[in-house]
């Protein structure tokens, strides 16, 4: 018998590359020898990568499709191949069967499919993801018609062999060319592939076996949450055709921007403006946090464009304990008009510096006056 590879997988006969490399992956880092040292999972390591091999690989897959084993000795090996007693089945006779098609069935496809994933954006304040909070979600997602619970028919009725395939979901056609006969296969268009039609449809959900429905859910968001960042709920998402089984729901979370703060990563910034004088003698500011209004000691001869950092008044570790810091970027304003006293007292504090000031000349000061005039500054 051919391996299955299918089943080493785990995956369905009709399941897509997606879902195959999925599957692949999962299984992959159960058995990897690096994580799991038992020697049978070494051995069962070996066939999930052969199985992968083969399904990720379209003419390898196709191959297993119609009985045949890619990776057997010889490249055959269909149904009772090589050992079994049977005729020994070549790699190019696999081919050519697949290829003339006449042994190329793939049988009907399901009626029944699991569903999709659906996404959600979820647009949140800082202090919401900081922190934390339990958000109502309104989702609008297929849900398993509740009339015929997914078969699709309407009361008392049945699906019904469909009589232009016979029930295989797809019709062949012979073409005669310089090679002979070839024979090849197209799904069904009577019954779309699946070998069965609903003469009675469900009148709530016209044969679809879903119906579209808007719920609510609440959904808890940890403290801590990122920008972009999803959060599952499995099996809220659409519910498969023939009531499938559902996909999953992803939350996404779109923080706003904050008026006060930037984040980044569990680190937040802001900017506060200081005067000249209390940047030079030192103050105590009151400043904003995400907790409230917290009292910041500014050193005298504080420089303008420094930072002052405030641990642990960021935004709390996801999954961990702490917080990230707060960033106070601190702008010093030199005053743009000044009285004539003011003026004065500043010269006589420069002078008492030694630190000389050069006086403009009458009209330089008086163009520079219009000029901050013109630029909106007088
Ligand atoms: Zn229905
Ligand atoms: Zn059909």
């Amino acid at each position: 018998m051919a391996k299955d590879y299918y089943g080493i997988l785990g995956v369905a006969k009709d399941a897509t590359a997606d879902e195959i490399k999925r599957a692949y992956r999962k299984l992959a880092r159960q058995y990897h020898p690096d994580v799991n040292p038992d020697p049978e999972a070494h051995e069962r390591f070996k066939e999930i990568n052969a199985a992968y091999e083969v399904l990720s690989d379209d003419r390898k897959r196709q191959i297993v499709d119609v009985g045949g084993d890619p990776l057997a000795p010889g490249g055959g090996g269909g149904p009772g191949g090589p050992g079994a007693g049977g005729a020994f089945v070549g790699f190019q006779d696999i081919m050519d069967a697949f290829f003339g098609g006449a042994t190329g069935s793939r049988g009907p496809r399901p009626r029944t499919r699991p569903g999709s994933d659906a996404i959600l954006p979820l647009p949140l304040d800082l202090h919401e993801t900081a922190f934390g909070v339990e958000a109502p979600i309104t989702v609008d997602t297929a849900v398993t018609c509740q009339t015929c619970q997914g078969a699709g028919t309407a009361a008392g009725t049945h699906v019904a062999t469909c009589d232009v395939c016979g029930g295989r979901g797809e019709v062949q056609s012979v073409q005669r060319t310089f090679l002979g006969q070839v024979v090849s296969s197209r799904p069904c268009g009577n019954c779309g592939g699946y070998g069965t039609v609903i003469p009675n449809p469900c009148p709530t959900c016209a044969g679809d076996g879903r119906v579209r429905s808007r719920r609510t859910l609440t959904v808890k968001i940890p403290a801590g949450v990122e920008d972009q960042m999803r959060i599952r709920l499995a099996g809220q998402g659409e519910v498969g055709p023939g009531g499938g089984p559902p996909g999953d729901l992803y939350v996404e979370i779109h923080e706003r921007q904050h008026d006060v703060f930037s984040r980044k990563g569990d680190d937040l910034h802001c900017r506060v403006t200081v005067p000249m004088t209390a940047a030079a003698l030192g103050t105590r500011l009151t400043i904003k946090t995400l907790d409230g209004e917290e009292n910041l000691d500014l050193r005298a001869g504080t420089q303008p464009a420094s930072t002052v950092r405030i641990r642990g008044k960021g935004v709390p570790h996801l999954r961990g304990t702490g917080r990230g810091d707060l960033f106070v970027h601190l702008d010093v304003r030199t005053p743009t008009k000044l009285t004539p006293d003011q003026e004065r007292m500043l010269r006589d504090f420069a002078k008492t510096r030694g630190e000389e000031v050069a006086e403009l000349s009458k009209q330089g000061g008086f163009f520079s006056r219009w000029r901050d005039a013109f630029n909106g500054h007088a």
